[in-house]
């Protein structure tokens, strides 16, 4: 019988990966909770309207990459994208956004229908933040210190480069967008079949077009930064200014547009060049009239996510993942002979008086070789051995696997003062 494969593009997150997930979702959260930020889940399930009206009709996002469908009552649901919509949906809901101050967090995976390849996938996952209340840049400075400093703590401070940049209000920006598109309609035949078909539904994305051509097209087109407000220009300014004063180092980039609609003034992007294409490890910005395009009162807000799978890839490539990361087991316990009841009882012990370690009991018995074969895989500090001699006198082997060390007959009381000592931290695996 043919056996049945998971869907293009959806990955399995196997045990020997996890660790590395873990240790990024664990920094991440808990450099969040030192800014105050709280946790918040919503569904992973949304009326499609939401999405249309949050994200943008014409945008790629909804257009051609959202997995929508009719529920059993015919109702027309999709599948998140991203985590914003579904995010001022539920504060908006719940009336967590008028007239108060809201630093908020959400991790999980989201789901679009792209091409599959590295780092692209059709469900990936994003932990995002998104602050409503405040308006002012000293809030956008802010989340980029923070991202700067979870950079540095991850050791990847060294690849990745922030390029930010201004869209203005909406009034601004559409002016500067008819201006452009005044501008290329005159050269419309030099643009390609995308920009083209860009060119009246969503113009501004032209600007970040990969296309070598298009962007030498681009070089004498206006420039969105001369259309930007008064209002617009001091809080890029002040922002850039934050942004030095903090020493968080930065690029202007005046292409830089995202392909979500609800963006406006502040946007930026965290690129690296280790990944290939696939380069923008962290986005986000300022969306100040989403709030109330979803029917709520008029709420500033900022926020951003960054891309799981990407930044795994980079701690990967920059190499920079602690190697105790891998190791998942600090002592592996063998039951030689017929001691499985006193190896089940020194299990727990050693549960409830060593508490930080991570104890692996053999189980499904074996020969003496066997299970050290096991217990030396499994990337376990010490070995400890139980046999009978060892469980009729109250005592207990200790070998240490990653050491040149003679092998040890102990007492448990011993074994549990010495196992609190140990720095496992040492040993490779
Ligand atoms: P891209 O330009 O790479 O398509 P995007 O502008 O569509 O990114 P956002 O919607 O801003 O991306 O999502 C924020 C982050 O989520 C991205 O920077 C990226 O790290 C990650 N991301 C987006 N789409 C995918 C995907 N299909 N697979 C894996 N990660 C993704
Ligand atoms: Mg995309």
């Amino acid at each position: 019988m043919k056996k049945i494969q998971s869907i293009r593009g959806m990955n399995d997150l196997l045990p020997d990966e996890s660790p590395v997930w873990q240790y990024l979702e664990k920094t991440v959260s808990e450099l969040l909770a030192r800014y105050g930020y709280r946790e918040i889940r919503f569904p992973i399930l949304e009326p499609t309207e939401l999405f249309k009206r949050s994200i943008g009709e014409v945008t790629d996002i909804v257009e051609k990459e959202m997995y929508t469908f009719d529920d059993r009552n015919g109702d027309s649901v999709t599948l998140r994208p991203e985590g914003t919509a579904g995010c001022v949906r539920a504060c908006e809901q719940h009336g967590l956004t008028f007239n108060q101050v809201q630093r908020l967090w959400y991790q999980g995976p989201m789901f679009r229908y792209e091409r599959p390849q590295k780092g692209r996938l059709r469900q990936f996952h994003q932990i995002g933040i998104e602050v409503f209340g405040l308006e002012g840049p000293d809030i956008d400075a802010e989340q980029l210190v923070m991202i700067w400093r979870l950079w540095q703590q991850l050791g990847i401070d060294q690849v990745v480069t922030l390029e930010v940049n201004s869209l203005g209000t909406v009034e601004s920006r559409g002016r500067y967008r008819d201006a452009l598109v005044e501008f290329l309609e005159s050269r419309k035949e030099l643009l390609d079949e995308d920009s083209q078909r860009r060119l009246y539904s969503n113009p501004m994305r032209i600007l970040d077009s990969k296309n070598p051509e298009t962007q030498k097209l681009l070089d004498g087109a206006p420039q969105l930064a001369d259309f930007l407000e008064d209002e617009s220009r001091q809080h890029f300014e002040q922002l850039l200014c934050l942004l030095d004063g903090a020493g968080v180092p930065y690029r202007v980039n005046p292409r830089l547009v995202r392909g979500l609609d609800y963006y406006g003034k502040t946007v930026f992007e965290w690129v690296t060049n280790a990944l290939g294409a696939q380069g923008t490890v962290c986005a986000g910005g300022r969306y100040d009239g989403l709030v109330e395009q979803l029917g709520g009162k008029h709420t500033p807000a900022v926020g951003f996510a960054m891309g799981v799978e990407r930044l795994v890839l980079l701690l990967d490539a920059a190499g920079v993942v602690p190697d105790s990361i891998a190791r998942q087991v600090d002592v592996y316990l063998l039951a030689a002979g017929d001691v499985q009841v006193q190896a089940l009882q020194l299990g727990e012990t050693l549960r409830s008086q060593c508490p930080q370690l991570r104890v692996l009991n053999h189980c499904g018995g074996g020969s003496f070789k066997s299970q050290m074969k096991k217990a030396d895989r499994c990337g376990a500090q010490i070995a400890l051995i139980l046999g009978e001699d060892e469980a009729a006198s109250g005592k207990v082997s200790v070998k240490f696997l990653r050491e040149d060390k003679p092998q040890q007959t102990m007492s448990i009381t011993e074994t549990l003062a010495m196992l609190n000592e140990y720095d496992f931290e040492k040993g490779e695996v």
